[in-house]
């Protein structure tokens, strides 16, 4: 037992693991530093190793059997306790992960953070309702039920640490499994906020626990432990690779939620202005979001006119503070992915791309200007990896068919987006662009009963709505033969 909590924003925090209900610290600890701030330490961390992780699973191990044995109704009463808490403490919530990862604090209070609470509602209630399929055949009545498939892993990056990290575990737990979740080491103060939460609404100890520390260190332990009977992840292609070895090894499926390089694309006939404007919201979050179309595509014959358009909508970006409403670009997260995004845009110059505009970094701090860069060609690495910064291409096509082949040209597939007030056009884009999601004339719109995923090496396997729940269930087909009758 261990209590190193910590003040950030007004709220005591831990800075130690979570398991089966109680806080545990490790021997070494690691520094989490504020982006908006480098010299503002938040906090030191619990490094966790094989020793947390084997500690976290034994508890989920432990702890499965009661809580699968519960009915839908009754897990969703912990579920809904849960949202309950989360939506009367999203204040505090925005105030830590807006320092711990910079996304705007307005944003995090109205939107992202009640998210997590609608995540954990949303699944309550779609367990609950779930209805096993029935039919009859030749000889036999049959039914599919669906069984807890045991202790799961999450494993979750740094953007939106708070809600991605509920969207996987909501369903896990809503199925009757028992989670342990690793946050990403750069922000992973959130979901220990979240883990006070779980305490006080009630959960039995070691139903939800969360351990912190390295992807290489306690990340890779949990996805190798034999007992973990699910593994959902979140992050990089290259780390979801890793993992995948790991899941295979063991037999344990797995979802991995990857990278995007979505394509923005603008028809002659669209409205033009929403268009525009749309795509300067690409720069929000400094472009940390998975789910942008980082890939300006416009028609020929409107070039100069939306880049003209979009550029005036850029400029009122406004660099600052993630705190003051009246920022709309953060900084980027740490110095080393600010590396990683000056990287690309070095990489571009020497490559003979032309930087449109932005293609600095603001001179202090972690800010990085908004850009955005014509490639040489579509084979140009900007075009062709995921930066996960401010940083946009932009191209031209003249027909429809170049359109589709320009969208469909990289390796990831996980959202695009066109603009075209002609819907049999959107028809056609959305019939031949692989992506998981396809977004005509708006962004961001999300059901969460829709499935959610990628293409190619932006993901594999489908979350949201049923289809999560389906993965985190072991389906049972059961058949009783005509006649058979109650003893
Ligand atoms: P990352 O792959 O570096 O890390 C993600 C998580 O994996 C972290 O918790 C990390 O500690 C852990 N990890 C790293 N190595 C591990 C290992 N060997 N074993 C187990 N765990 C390990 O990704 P990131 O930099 O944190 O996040 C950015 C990436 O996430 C981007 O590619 C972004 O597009 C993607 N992303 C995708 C979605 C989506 O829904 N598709 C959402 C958000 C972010």
């Amino acid at each position: 037992m261990s209590d190193h909590r910590v003040l950030i924003a007004g709220s005591e925090v831990s800075p130690d693991h979570f398991i089966n209900n109680q806080r545990v610290s490790s021997e070494s600890t690691f520094e989490d530093r504020s982006p908006l701030d480098w010299n503002l330490k938040l906090a030191d961390v619990a490094r966790g190793g094989a020793r947390e992780a084997d500690l976290a699973i034994t508890a989920a191990v432990e702890a499965f059997p009661a809580w699968a044995g519960l009915s839908h109704q009754d897990r969703g009463v912990f579920l809904h306790r849960l949202a309950d808490l989360i939506d009367a403490n999203v204040e505090k919530i925005a105030a830590v992960e807006c320092l711990d990862m910079a996304m705007l604090e307005e944003s995090l209070r109205l939107r992202v953070i009640g998210r997590g609470a609608r995540n954990f509602r949303a699944y309550a209630d779609l367990a609950s309702a779930y209805h096993s399929r029935k039919w009859d055949s030749n000889t036999t009545h049959n039914s599919v039920f669906r069984m807890p498939a045991g202790p799961t892993v999450v494993i979750t990056p740094w953007n939106a640490p708070f809600m991605l990290s509920t969207w996987k575990c909501a369903p896990a737990l809503a199925a009757g499994n028992t989670v342990v979740l690793k946050p990403a080491e750069w922000s992973p103060l959130s979901c220990s906020m979240l883990m006070d939460l779980v305490l006080e609404a009630g959960f039995p100890p070691g139903v939800f626990n969360v351990v912190q520390g390295l992807g290489s260190e306690v990340g890779a332990a949990l996805v190798s432990d034999e007992r973990v009977r699910r593994i959902s992840f979140t992050g990089s292609p290259a780390t979801g690779k890793y993992i995948g070895v790991a899941a295979a090894t063991n037999l344990v499926p797995f979802t991995a939620e990857l990278g995007g390089k979505g394509a923005f694309v603008v028809y002659e006939d669209a409205d033009l202005e929403a268009a525009a404007q749309k795509a300067a919201v690409m720069y929000d979050d400094a472009g940390q979001v998975c789910l942008a179309g980082t890939r300006i595509i416009v028609q020929e014959s409107i070039r100069d006119e939306f880049l003209e358009r979009f550029r005036r909508h850029t400029e009122a970006h406004v660099m600052g503070d993630s705190r003051d409403p009246a920022t709309t670009l953060s900084p980027l997260i740490h110095p080393t992915h600010f590396e990683r995004v000056d990287g690309f845009v070095q990489r571009a110059r020497q490559n003979g791309d032309t930087i449109l505009w932005g293609g600095e970094p603001r001179g202090e701090g972690l800010w990085y200007q908004p850009t955005l860069i014509a490639p040489k060609s579509n084979d140009s690495e900007i075009v062709q990896s995921e930066v996960f910064g401010p940083v946009l291409s932009f191209q031209t096509f003249t027909d429809e068919a170049e359109a589709i082949k320009l969208a469909n040209s990289t390796k990831y597939g996980l959202s695009s987006m066109v603009w075209t007030e002609d819907s049999a056009k959107a028809d056609r884009f959305g019939e031949q662009v692989r992506a998981g999601t396809i977004w005509v004339n708006c962004f961001l719109i999300r059901d969460l009963t829709a499935p959610f995923g990628g293409c190619g090496i932006s993901g594999i396997g489908r979350e949201g709505g049923d289809y999560a729940l389906d993965f985190y269930s072991d389906l049972k087909t059961y058949q009783v033969k005509e006649g058979t009758t109650h003893g």
